[in-house]
Order: structure tokens, then C-alpha cells, then sequence
């Protein structure tokens, strides 16, 4: 099962998380067929959402993050819920490309490196937080690091993997640092030294527990642990939210697709529920919101 356990150190001045989301990137392979490179660049995404959702204080609150880095794979889309649920999607699933001169999977390439990262938080208050920030690398990791430093002025490492095999995820997950106000020069430089072992995450995870991780190198410090949160992938679309598209398309559009299909049918893109309407479900959907 998915774990993300979040403590602090050094006088509270560093908050590490650790998370493994395995079988939340999982669901994401088997929704979309995802091929490995676009596995790993949205798996990684799906992690930065699950960390970035736990912010969130109600089910009220949403998170909205876009990776458009105008490479082959397209824009990367994830949704966030309280409680670390996320989900998300990717314009084209099945891009692949060689491996690149490390021998590794070439998820910059994929991702591009010319474009940006944005950040919508709705937390309930009159105008949504937006953020935005440049494409490093288009690795997903050090793009979001800058994003955290930059855009929302916390001092952040991020460290992001996911293991991909064929047609399923053998291991992702994350470990994210980030440094608070007050932390002393001599800490920042032990915790550099630290991070610097996480350079190969998901081999990590795919040898070691959560709590194996944390035991291997955190153990030395005094810890204040935070609860724990199971993130998940789950979808929160509904018949009566596919409604509300189906009257945005207008009734003359709407009855058009269902004169030359029989009927319409919409496919939600986070899971690829199918949702048909009859053309007598159309009658009564229209009659309802003209009513
Ligand atoms: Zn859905």
C-alpha cells in the first residue's frame, strides 16, 4: 500500500517526506497504457501532486498542476484532492523515446525543456494562488525544485523516481526536503550531503521500505514525526458533472453527434469512464436546465 510519512529535524527546521506511490503510479500505467517514458514523466508529476496536496486543509481545496515543457509527450496534467489523492494524464501516453546517453529513459527529452510549470491552488479564497515557473531541465525533479525555491520562496531538494516494466510500476516515489526559517548554515550542508545519496530513487525504493529509508538515513537525527497520509489515485468525475459538458456543447451540437452516432458519448481523460447519452437523455437533460 502507498505511504507518505512526513517528520521534522533540527529543531523543526526541516521537514523531509518520504513517499512511495507505487501503486498510485500503477493505476496511472494500467488507466492510460502508458509507455515507460511517459510512465516515469507522469508517475513523477503524480508524486509532486500527492506531496503538494497534502497543503490542502478540506475537501473543499483543490490543486491543479501543468507540465508543458513542448516536448513529444505534450502537456502533463494532475489533479490534486485533500488527503493526497491525485490523478492525472498525459496528451500522448504512448511516446517512447531511446535512451539517452546515461542509458537512461530520456524523460527531459520527452518532456521538453522549453516551456513551464503551473501551479493553480484553489484553497477556498476569493481569487486562486497561482504559480509559475521555467522548465529546467524537464526531468520533473529539479523543475519543481526551482519551482518550490522560486515561485513559492521554500528553500526545497527533490528527488523523484519511478521503475517502470512492461505495462505496470515496479517502484515510485519521492523524497522531498525542504528547509524552514531559522535553519542553521552547518544543518543546510548536512542535509545537502544527505540528499545527495537520493540520486537513484526508485532503486531506492524498489530495495527499501519507507521506514528503511528513514532508518537508513535519518535514524542519527532527533525526530518529530507528523502523521501519516495514504495517497491514492482516484477519480472524482460523476455523471452530473459530465452533464454540465454535455449542455456546454449546446443542444444543436449536442443532438448532431447524436444523430450520427446513435448517441453521445463522452470519456472522462483522468480514467476513461465512458459516459453515453441517448438521445432521450438529451430531451430530458435540455428540457431540465431550459426549465
Ligand atoms: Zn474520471
Amino acid at each position: 500500500m502507498d505511504v507518505f510519512k512526513r517528520f521534522m529535524i533540527f529543531d523543526k527546521t526541516v521537514l523531509v517526506s518520504v513517499i512511495d506511490a507505487r501503486e498510485t503510479v500503477d493505476k496511472a500505467i494500467k488507466i492510460h497504457s502508458l509507455s515507460r517514458t511517459a510512465a516515469a514523466a507522469l508517475g513523477r508529476t503524480l508524486v509532486v501532486g500527492a506531496f503538494m496536496s497534502e497543503q490542502l486543509k478540506d475537501e473543499a481545496q483543490k490543486l491543479s498542476i501543468t507540465v508543458n515543457g513542448g516536448g513529444p509527450l505534450g502537456r502533463i496534467v494532475v489533479l490534486g484532492d485533500y488527503g493526497a489523492k491525485v490523478r492525472g494524464y498525459v496528451e500522448n501516453p504512448r511516446v517512447e523515446l531511446a535512451l539517452n546517453s546515461a542509458g537512461k529513459l530520456d524523460v527531459g527529452g520527452a518532456v521538453g525543456r522549453e516551456g513551464y510549470i503551473s501551479v493553480i491552488k484553489d484553497l477556498g479564497l476569493k481569487e486562486p494562488y497561482s504559480g509559475r515557473s521555467p522548465i529546467i531541465d524537464g526531468e520533473i525533479a529539479d523543475d519543481f525544485a526551482y519551482y518550490f525555491t522560486v515561485s513559492e520562496q521554500q528553500p526545497s531538494s527533490v528527488a523523484l523516481g519511478v521503475l517502470a516494466g512492461d505495462g505496470e510500476c515496479l517502484a515510485a516515489g519521492g523524497i522531498f526536503v525542504q528547509i524552514m526559517p531559522g535553519c542553521k548554515d552547518e544543518w543546510i550542508s548536512e542535509m545537502e550531503k544527505t540528499v545527495a545519496n537520493f540520486t537513484r530513487v526508485s532503486a531506492l525504493l524498489k530495495e527499501n521500505t519507507v521506514d528503511e529509508i528513514i532508518e537508513k538515513y535519518f535514524s542519527s537525527y532527533d525526530v518529530f514525526p507528523l502523521p501519516d497520509i495514504r495517497p491514492t489515485y482516484e477519480c472524482t468525475c460523476s455523471r452530473s458533472r459530465i452533464e454540465q459538458i454535455v449542455l456546454s456543447l449546446g443542444k444543436d451540437e449536442a443532438y448532431d453527434i447524436c444523430r450520427q452516432n446513435g448517441f453521445v458519448e463522452l470519456t472522462c481523460q483522468f480514467c476513461n469512464k465512458k459516459y453515453k447519452f441517448t438521445e432521450k437523455e438529451l430531451d430530458a437533460l435540455f428540457s431540465c436546465a431550459e426549465g
